[in-house]
């Protein structure tokens, strides 16, 4: 399997672990804010493959803790499972990132417990969901899907919301807090511009309208959280 990026040490991208990061290119959504607008085009180019990767786990156990896994959009590579079996078979907490669109897939790996932790994405309200994926016909049923699993409470997780300015009102939050009701986790991230993003021009909001949104949101989930800010 191609590897389209290795960050080998985050402190960051696993809550409360010491982790490497590593992108596997291809996403099936185009958020104009993503940040990683020369992965979601498929085929990126690749900086080594899955043999690569897991001669490099090998040699960092014992240093590691996790594998944070993202993308794109990993849920697409069908051979997924069989990496995060490698993966696992060495020792490390997999943290897995994903943007919904493929509940069975998550489903099949949670039950199988090759995800330690599940971090999914919420790109906005239900209403205003097609807009900011950039997937004007966008089926909204396989992300509520994976909401309603990880809602369920068999594998660790949490939601996360990019927040952008021309995407993102006070409305967006009070219809996202019932949606996510009983969640344990919701972390709020502030946008930040670089030259990857796919559509230029965009901006955050204000850290006061981040506390606000929080506020918002904070009566129906357990921990809301701002990250980045
Ligand atoms: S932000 Fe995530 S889900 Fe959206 S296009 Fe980028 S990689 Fe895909």
């Amino acid at each position: 399997m191609e590897i389209q990026g290795l960050q080998k040490l985050t402190l960051l991208d696993y809550p409360g672990k010491v982790a490497c990061t590593v992108f596997l290119g291809g996403c099936d959504l185009r958020c104009p804010y993503c940040h990683n607008g020369e992965l979601v085009a498929a085929p990126a180019p690749a900086v080594m493959d899955d043999r690569e990767l897991i001669a490099f786990l090998g040699k960092r156990r014992g240093l590691l803790d996790g594998v944070c896994v993202t993308g794109g959009e990993p849920l697409l590579r069908p051979g997924i499972g069989a990496l995060l079996e490698e993966i696992k078979s060495l020792g490390y907490l997999v943290k897995l990132d994903t943007n919904g669109t493929h509940p069975d897939a998550l489903r099949g790996l949670a039950e199988k417990r090759l995800a330690d932790y599940v971090a999914m994405d919420i790109k906005n309200c239900p209403s205003r969901y097609r807009e900011t994926t950039g997937v004007p016909t966008l089926d909204l049923a396989p992300i509520q899907d994976s909401v309603s699993f990880l809602l369920q409470g068999s594998v660790d997780y949490e939601f996360r919301t990019t927040v952008v300015r021309e995407f993102h009102d006070e409305n967006s939050f009070a219809e996202i807090g019932p949606w996510l009701t009983g969640a344990r986790r919701y972390y709020l991230q502030s946008f930040v511009d670089r030259d990857t993003v796919l559509q230029p021009g965009l901006h955050p909001c204000t850290q006061e309208q981040l506390e606000r949104f929080a506020q918002v949101v904070s009566p129906f989930v357990e921990q809301v959280e701002l990250r980045g800010v």
